[in-house]
């Protein structure tokens, strides 16, 4: 299956693809030497589960399609990509709140060497949008001057300034990827994933075009049940106590979902580092370099804790979304939008608030999802942020 098959109803950038990937290809057979379809720098933009990191890999993977660039799917080059072992295409995926700037000097370093295949260097940057300051200069250096063989692939929410520096963007061909419908969402669950179709159709909708979440939902009861758990807060804020009785479980909902996630991985980092720093023997410089055991462990326990705090956010930012989905139906079904509701098994629930609150008042409960999203992203301690939108809620 073609290496674009995952990029769900995104049929323009899949064709910009495909065109560069081509061009690419013959670029690497002499037979051209670039007709502007193919170019050093790429940002991939849209919103989360829009496919951003999907189509980075994918183009990655056509530019080391042993198929004339077709990105078949097929071939070693294309599997070794999509598999994350091929040797001339590293990602770079940010462990904690940002993208230092060590791991991406060293990054553009070998970046900067030939390609052991042949083809091309890939680097894709997921989440560039956490770039740190210097880390993106150390990346807008190597993008002003492309080793020949080069390309860069960053994805971002959007090309705002607050996403990605204005002189990278300047030097980048921008990949606007859209919120896939859910019909194309529930496509791709029936045919790659082999779900049933009905359970596709309203996992597609609950998860709001994201394609990843619309896959845990349908499989993953413990999912469903978070989900549940975040879908009934708005009948359960009878007072204050209320509010900040609800706030307390979703931040601690939040913690449990990332703390499963992480500590597996956290243990298997920490038994590889200490069996790699046992083997240091205990001759002459063992003092020396029991002292760098003890930084380099020091350091893995930042990243490590970091990571546990990424993993918080994006956790609570999914409930979030998901309690946003509930107001904006309330707010659809009071106005009578000619649009389907995002959470079909709260229908009832969201008309009946409908017929209870003004849309003024409906607006201001999602207004203050929207700011507490905001607000968490800025930096403000998770529980203010949650229990000020939760009395907001109440109020309305
Ligand atoms: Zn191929």
């Amino acid at each position: 299956m073609s290496v674009f098959a995952d990029l769900v109803g995104q049929d323009e950038a899949v064709e910009t693809l495909r065109q560069a990937a081509a061009s690419a290809a013959r670029i690497v057979a002499g037979t051209a030497t670039g007709n502007g379809a193919m170019t050093h720098a790429w940002i991939f933009t849209g919103p989360p589960g829009s496919g951003r990191s999907v189509a980075a890999r994918a183009l990655a993977a056509a530019l080391q399609c042993e198929r004339e660039g077709t990105g078949c799917g097929e071939c070693h080059g294309c599997h070794t990509v999509l598999g994350g072992t091929h040797a001339d295409v590293r990602f770079v995926v940010p462990e904690g709140l940002s993208i230092g700037v060590g791991e991406m000097r060293a990054l553009v370093l070998r970046a900067g060497t030939a390609p052991s295949g042949g083809r091309w260097q890939a680097v894709v940057v997921e989440d560039a949008d956490r770039l740190t300051e210097a880390a993106g200069n150390a990346l807008l250096k190597a993008i002003e001057e492309p080793p020949p063989r080069t390309v860069f692939l960053l994805c971002t929410p959007s090309t705002h300034p607050d996403d990605i520096s204005v002189t990278i963007r300047s030097r980048c061909r921008v990949v606007p990827l859209r919120q896939p419908p859910a019909e194309a969402v529930a496509e791709v669950l029936v045919r790659r994933d082999g779900i049933a179709p009905d359970v596709a159709a309203w996992a597609a909708a609950a998860a709001q075009g994201h394609v990843g979440r619309a896959k845990r939902l349908a499989g993953d009861a413990e999912a469903r049940g978070r989900r549940d758990a975040v879908l009934a807060v708005p009948r359960r804020l009878t007072g204050v106590g209320a509010c900040f009785d609800a706030a307390s479980a979703l931040i601690e909902a939040a913690e449990a979902e990332s703390a499963a996630a992480v500590t597996e991985n956290d243990t298997t980092e920490r038994a590889a580092l200490e069996q790699a720093l046992g083997a240091g023997g205990t001759g002459r410089g063992a003092a020396g370099a029991m002292r760098g055991a003890a930084g380099q462990l020091k350091d893995l326990e930042r990243r490590q804790k970091s990571r546990a705090t990424r993993s918080q956010r994006d956790a609570l930012d999914r409930a979030l979304v998901d309690l946003a989905g509930f107001y904006r139906d309330v707010l659809v079904t009071k106005l009578r939008a000619p649009v389907p509701v995002v959470h079909r098994d709260t229908a009832a629930l969201s008309a009946a608030a409908a017929e209870k609150w003004t849309p003024e008042s409906t607006l201001r409960r999602l207004e203050a999802v929207l700011a507490c999203r905001d607000a968490i992203e800025q930096n403000v301690k998770p529980k203010i942020a949650v229990e000020a939108m939760m009395l907001n809620l109440w109020k309305g």
